[in-house]
């Protein structure tokens, strides 16, 4: 449900965050906002969602709504998470520029005017790092360290602090890009896929205040299996054959392997023990399991194809002059 407030139509800037059983954290969070966009130069909104709360925190959104044109109020059915909270946040954003940042007070509204002057430079995403991190160290910056790491190094998108919810967004970007699961830490990725502008501005970062963190150590596994299945699902997307082929590979060599076995048996070994027919049979065996795999990758090739035409997801032009 919006709560509408007559907010003047078509704000130049967004807000969003995404609230989980944040009570305490609403009314200091919607000061801070106001104060830091009050010399704001254009017309803003402010979005809250709150993500399926147990808590007091919509009751809070709704007096905030309520008591400030500039505030709406989104609330999602049940808890989906951060990224599909994020998501339903900038469904509703009307302005030219989104700018998303943790519901916690965890990220600083003072630094949204500096991210969105950074994007009037000619970028399409500023994300925000995090240079000193107020978060605990075995469980938040080392995880988290490695999880960049990977990031960079499998998505070959150079950003520091992939983590970091404070970002600028064009409002185009987002349209063009889609986030399920925990994907909102692939947003650098995800975009430069599609071919966006991306830099990177440091911002403060603050220690919790109120409530607390609503993720433990498992989050690392779910961000690695995240990022494997992103990395997969953008190789194979645009080459499924390339992928099944290198996967056969092996097979065809293991075939090649029992056949020179049984080659060397044939004519070096006792009549009896040559006749073993165990090594043309695992030769058979591999190169049919390569053969059925090399299968699987053109009938992919097939299906993409076809759903490639219907689609005509062909690269646009972002910039026409
Ligand atoms: N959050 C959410 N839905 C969830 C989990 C978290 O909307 O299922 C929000 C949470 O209220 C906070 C932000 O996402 O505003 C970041 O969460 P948190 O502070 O727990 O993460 P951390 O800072 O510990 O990484
Ligand atoms: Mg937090």
């Amino acid at each position: 449900m919006r709560v509408e407030t007559g907010a003047p139509l078509e704000p130049q800037l967004s807000v969003v965050a995404p609230l989980y059983n944040e009570a305490d954290n609403v009314e200091p969070l919607v000061q801070w906002i106001l104060e830091a966009l009050g010399t704001y130069p254009g017309t803003f909104e402010v979005i809250l969602v709150d993500d399926g709360s147990r808590d007091d925190t919509w009751s809070r959104i709704a007096g905030a709504a309520a008591a400030h044109p500039a505030i709406h109020g989104l609330r999602l059915g049940r808890n989906v998470g951060q990224t599909a909270a994020m998501m339903a946040g900038f469904d509703h954003a009307r302005g030219r520029v989104v700018v998303s940042l943790d519901g916690d007070l965890q990220n600083d509204p003072r630094d949204i005017p500096m991210l969105v002057a950074k994007l009037d430079e000619g970028y399409d995403l500023v994300c925000g790092w995090r240079q000193q991190r107020q978060d605990k160290l075995i469980l938040r910056k080392v995880p988290s360290w490695v999880a960049n790491r990977l990031i960079r190094r499998l998505t070959g998108v150079q950003i520091t602090d992939n983590g970091c919810s404070l970002k600028a967004y064009r409002r185009d970007l987002l349209d063009r890009i889609s986030l399920y699961a925990e994907q909102h830490r692939f947003i650098p990725a995800l975009s430069a896929s599609v071919g966006a502008r991306i830099t990177e501005l440091p911002v403060r970062h603050h220690a919790r205040r109120f409530g607390e963190s609503k993720y433990g150590i498992s989050r690392t596994v779910k961000v690695l299996v995240d990022l494997f299945t992103l990395k997969m699902i953008t190789t194979f997307r645009s080459r499924p054959l390339v992928g099944f082929a290198l996967a056969a590979m092996p097979m065809v060599a293991a075939a090649l392997a029992f056949t020179g076995l049984w080659v060397y048996a044939a004519t070096h070994f006792t009549p009896l023990k040559s006749e073993a027919i165990v090594f043309p049979g695992a030769a058979l065996l591999w190169l049919g399991a390569a053969f059925y795999l090399a299968m699987l990758g053109l009938v992919a090739e097939v299906a993409l194809s076809s759903e490639r035409e219907s689609a005509r997801e062909f690269p646009t032009a972002w910039e026409v002059r």
